[in-house]
């Protein structure tokens, strides 16, 4: 008896029509998908020629009896929806019964298939969309799906596959994030002459990140734990709404989002699950960008793999026919609820740079799918290496309980004359005051309060650029510029939320000319620069002139970082919050008072950095999104030098 139906045409004419067929990516994608609809616990693809000659596809799911196998060759034939209503509680990653005409109508295609209530399997010959041969065979009982030529009747179509390599990394890729939404199945992937990815079943996405990517990128990413949230019941009942008052409608979030050290150019590896479908979205985009605003400098985007569950009736699938857009119901609702939990799994973590050594010395752009895999296999099984990473240390008081197991070295102070910009290293901090300390949620780019440990001890500068220090915990190498920008920053932020920012009036108006479009943003921004310490006043054509400027800025230094704030804000001065004005001026300001690198520093003045440094919100990035500290723990020391 057959479970697949052909669509009534009502129904077929409400689904995202279109071709789905467009590189041998896009055919393994269908097939894989109905190999995971068929409860296959076991998928295993092989390619010839980045699938343009060959791609075969055999797993150990449900399978087709005879007239299924036949009938699943029809248009809108499937056995995952019914009726117009199925359309919206979607539960398959399948629904529009198009994929194996589409795919027949443009290969060689043959399928072998057998159910378990029959006893023989079927094979079902089609080229070009034209049924060729059908017949009994002994199969056990699964799906084998193999489609060779692909495009072989339509030379204008194979014309635009692109290399064999090409199309093999897409679907490397492809497969690769499948097996990450189903940690619970094995997966293999083959070339003629490789082995690809060969996975099998684990406990947890973790150990199957870990098995796909590699225990490096797994250092590299926090993991966002499991978060569920109610959602609340809609504002208004509309006309659509269906769910009924007081049912639980419970939305979760997991994944894995890559440390701040990590920074991409674009977002193509932002990867992004609803109910085990990857999905492109611009609005969960938005939302991890949001989530990583003040962590990545702008135009920076870091990896992630958000996995969200959601009940099937809060999302439709059918926008696009490759199945890869998706809308949600309540659409804030989930974008709030993927920032936030991204966001907090970073505040929770410590995002401190691990000292690359040896070996291990990769560049974090390295291409998540670069990993190779013997070296994968020598690296320590997921877990151990997070063991090495300090839990979250205690709280302020440890700041001065000095457990040394090195000796403190002798201040040596005026060691080294300093130049005027290091006056403001002296003024004090602001920041001491615990009342005074916003909450981590209130400032941005926080990642969790005083992450550097309280008991670092100096030992001297690299280059005069970089402070070298000391704990228990290991070694550790500070970025000193980005260091006092840090903390100039957050106290710059904090005395402008809490009034004006007092400027400095400098001893004779500094002159500036401005270029068109920066007087444009000088008219716009002209009050929230008056209240960051700056007073500019109109003086001729082109030109402003400004009296007073923020306290720690030298006065050959104000020209510059006047025309630098007012080009960041640019174009976006329209578009620009408050908030984000705030910030970038905040941003501009530090960066030119902080302490250049090349700059001798005294003991004094290292440790005073240290221990402020220590007390802001985000001690490991700059406002800019670099990391400002490096961390050599004793394990990388021993393992160095082979003592472990
Ligand atoms: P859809 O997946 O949208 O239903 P397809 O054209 O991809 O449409 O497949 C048609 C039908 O064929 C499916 O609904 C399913 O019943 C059956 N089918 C396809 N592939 C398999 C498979 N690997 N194992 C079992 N059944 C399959
Ligand atoms: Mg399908």
């Amino acid at each position: 008896m057959s479970i697949i139906r052909i669509l009534p045409e009502a129904v077929a004419n409400k689904i995202a029509a279109g071709e789905v067929v467009e590189r041998p990516a896009s055919v393994v994608k269908e097939l894989m998908e109905n190999s995971l609809d068929a409860g296959a616990s076991r998928v295993e693809v092989s390619l010839e020629a980045g699938g343009k000659r060959r791609i075969c596809i055999i797993d150990d799911g449900c399978g087709m009896n005879h007239d299924d196998a036949l009938l699943a060759f029809e248009r809108h034939a499937t056995s995952k929806i019914r009726t117009a209503e199925d359309l919206f509680e979607i539960s398959t990653l399948g629904f529009r019964g198009e994929a194996l005409p589409s795919i027949a109508a443009v290969s060689r295609l043959e399928l072998e298939t057998r159910h378990a209530s029959e006893n023989a399997g079927t094979r079902v010959e089609i080229a070009g969309g034209k049924l060729r041969n059908v017949k009994e065979v002994a199969w056990p009982q699964g799906t084998r799906v193999e489609v060779r030529d692909l495009f072989f009747n339509t030379p204008a179509r194979r014309k635009f596959l692109k290399s064999e390599s090409t199309e093999l990394g897409h679907i490397a890729t492809l497969v690769t994030h499948y097996t990450l939404a189903h940690p619970e199945r094995s997966f293999r992937l083959v070339s003629l002459t490789n082995e690809i990815l060969n996975v099998s079943p684990v406990a947890t996405p973790r150990e199957r990140v870990y098995q796909v990517l590699g225990g490096q990128l797994l250092e590299q990413m926090v993991e966002v734990t499991p978060v569920e949230r109610r959602m609340p019941a809609p504002s208004f009942a509309g006309p659509d709404e269906e769910s009924e008052p007081g049912e639980p409608v419970i939305v979760r979030v997991f994944g894995f989002a890559s440390r701040p050290e990590i920074q991409k150019l674009n977002r193509n590896q932002i990867y992004f699950f609803v109910n085990r479908r990857l999905v492109r979205d611009r609005l969960i985009l938005h939302a991890i960008t949001e989530a990583y605003r003040n962590i990545l400098p702008s135009g920076m985007s870091p990896v992630a793999l958000i996995f969200l569950e959601i009940p099937t009736a809060e999302v439709d699938v059918n926008v696009h026919p490759s199945k890869t857009e998706v809308r949600f119901r309540r659409s804030q609702f989930v974008h709030d609820l993927v920032r936030d939990s991204v966001r907090q799994s970073l505040v929770a973590a410590r995002p401190v740079a691990a000292f690359p050594m040896g070996k291990q010395q990769r560049s974090p752009t390295t291409d998540m799918l670069e990993a190779d895999a013997a070296e994968r296999l020598s690296d320590e099984p997921p877990g151990l290496k997070g063991s090495e990473i300090p839990g979250p240390s205690g709280p302020p008081q440890r700041r001065h309980d000095f457990r040394l197991s090195s000796p403190r070295p002798t201040p040596e102070p005026g060691r080294l004359p300093l130049d005027d910009a290091a006056l403001s290293f002296y003024s004090p901090p602001t920041l001491g005051g615990q009342t005074a300390v916003p909450t981590v949620a209130e400032l941005p780019g926080a990642t969790g309060a005083s992450e550097l440990p309280a008991d670092l001890v100096p030992l001297g500068q690299v280059q005069e650029s970089f402070i070298v220090a000391t704990n228990p915990e290991g070694l550790w190498i500070v970025d000193q510029h980005a260091a006092h920008e840090r903390v100039l920053f957050e106290r710059h932020i904090r005395q402008r939320r809490e009034r004006k920012v007092e400027g400095q009036r400098l001893l004779m108006p500094i002159v500036v000319e401005l270029k068109l479009e920066q007087q444009a943003v000088y008219q716009q921004i002209a009050d929230e620069l008056s209240a960051n310490g700056f007073e500019v006043e109109p003086f001729g054509q082109r030109t402003v002139a400004v009296k007073t400027a923020p306290a720690e800025i030298r006065a050959d230094d104000v020209e510059q970082l006047l025309l630098e704030i007012l080009d960041s804000v640019g174009q976006e001065a329209r578009s620009l919050s408050l908030d984000d004005l705030r910030l970038k001026i905040a941003a501009s300001v530090s960066c030119h008072a902080a302490i250049k690198i090349n700059m001798a520093l005294d003991q004094n003045k290292m440790r005073w950095l240290l221990r402020a440094l220590g007390e802001t919100q985000a001690p490991m990035t700059c406002p800019h999104g670099r990391p400002i500290v490096l961390r050599y723990g004793m394990k990388d020391l021993q393992k160095a030098f082979k003592r472990i």
